[in-house]
């Protein structure tokens, strides 16, 4: 029996995660279940799955988690608060596999610690990596991590490259990684309108269910500027080798485009168990619940430029590639936090790119050797685009 631990169990893809895991009792166990704050949810997973641990965010709540377990008789499931907790279950020898599903900069602690452990990590936190691509790199190459991306356009571009890893792009033959992007809710909106959407249009997708933040990510654009640097740190590709097309369908997850003209592309539904169940049972297959594509009812395939003006957080996303250092730590810190100011209500759509492009123009950019020099450039680009946000509330 596989061990697995899901972090952010209670999210999109924790839920996408256990249906898979569910579905395979026979091949996985799970070993432990995380929460930040939804205790119901979390208490329904361990009354479902009996882990060995259950992890949520405070010591408060876990009090009253272990107290609801107790009394349904639910003895073996030992409970764990915070981030230490977190990086307790990811690191277990009983954890074979650690899927990260934790949103943000708080799964990076957690993803790093898997990482350091040596195990195969099943990576849905893009923030993550973004944050601290080169040391989270070295760290699995130290520890021989497996690194698996759930990403399902890294994931299709994982699936479309030869199987072994971590051989240079140019070794294998491939020129380009066209990462394709649904465009959003607000693909065709014109532009003077995008300044008054409102968080519920934005979290409304066209194509995928997901949590609120990466909903918004795709609405901005910001998803794929992520999941370009992500697709860096990932196959060693450079900003210039990394082609964003714009595909309304998401049928074609990306593609990979090798020296001879042949492109290589992964298709299925748009259901995130598909890349979940692929990393799961990699490399071999399992059933994973999705319905099978049907060509003749999708008809057709379109295909796009994106539109860097429509969408100026794709564009700062690959300047901060470019820049290198610290410049996506500051991106992404500035990101989350502009984003919650939308979803709160405080600040407008089109001031989230803003307050990226502010918070990037008042920091330096410096190299980030260590985990604590990432978390300092974090803190500092949260305080500034906190700022920004207050200012931008008194105009909003
Ligand atoms: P979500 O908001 O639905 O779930 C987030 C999970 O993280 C929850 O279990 C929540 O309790 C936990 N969490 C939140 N803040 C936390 C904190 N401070 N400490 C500990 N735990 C915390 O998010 P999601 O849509 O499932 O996305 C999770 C990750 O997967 C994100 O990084 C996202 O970019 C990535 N991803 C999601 C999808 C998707 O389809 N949902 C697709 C690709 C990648
Ligand atoms: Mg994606």
């Amino acid at each position: 029996m596989i061990g697995v631990t899901v972090l952010g169990s209670t999210g999109s893809i924790g839920v996408s995660t256990l249906d898979v895991v569910g579905r395979h009792r026979d091949k996985y166990r799970v070993v432990a279940l995380s929460a930040n704050k939804q205790l119901e949810r979390l208490f329904e997973q361990c009354v479902e799955f009996e882990p060995d641990y259950a992890v949520i965010g405070t010591q408060e709540l876990a009090l009253v988690l272990e107290k609801r377990l107790r009394e349904s008789g639910i003895r073996n499931t030992q409970v764990l608060a915070g981030v230490e907790g977190l990086e307790a279950v990811a690191s277990l020898p009983e954890t074979d596999y650690v899927m990260a599903a934790i949103v943000g900069g708080a799964g990076l602690r957690p993803t790093l610690a898997a990482a350091r452990s040596g195990k195969r990590i099943l990576l849905a936190n893009k923030e993550a990596l973004v944050m601290s691509g080169d040391l989270f790199m070295q760290e699995v190459r130290d520890n021989k991590a497996l690194l698996l991306p759930i990403d399902s356009e890294h994931n299709a571009i994982f699936q479309s490259m030869p199987p072994e890893q971590g051989r240079a792009l140019v070794e294998i033959g491939v020129d380009k990684i066209l990462l394709t992007a649904s465009g959003g809710p607000f693909r065709e909106t014109p532009v003077d309108a995008l300044h008054s959407v409102t968080p519920e249009q934005a979290v409304a997708h066209p194509n995928w269910s997901m949590g609120k933040k990466i909903s918004v990510d795709s609405a901005t654009m910001m998803n794929k500027g992520l999941e370009v640097i992500e697709a860096h740190w990932l196959f060693g590709a450079s900003a210039a080798q990394i082609q964003v097309v714009i595909h309304p369908q998401s049928v074609i997850h990306s593609l990979v485009q090798y020296v001879d003209g042949s492109v290589l592309a992964q298709l299925g539904n748009p259901d995130m168990r598909t890349p979940i169940a692929h990393a799961l049972a990699w490399p071999e297959r399992i059933a994973s619940g999705v319905e099978h594509l049907d060509l003749f009812s999708v008809a057709r395939l379109d295909f796009q430029e994106a539109d860097m003006e429509r969408f100026p957080c794709l564009k700062l996303a690959y300047q901060a590639l470019n820049r290198g250092d610290s410049a996506s730590a500051i991106l992404n810190a500035a990101n989350e936090v502009a984003v919650a100011g939308f979803l709160n209500h405080e600040i407008g759509f089109m001031e989230i790119s803003n307050i990226i492009e502010e918070t990037l123009n008042r920091l330096p950019i410096v190299a980030v050797p260590t985990i604590e020099a990432v978390f300092e450039v974090d803190q500092k680009a949260r305080n500034i685009a906190l700022e920004l946000t207050r200012e931008a509330r008194v105009l909003h």
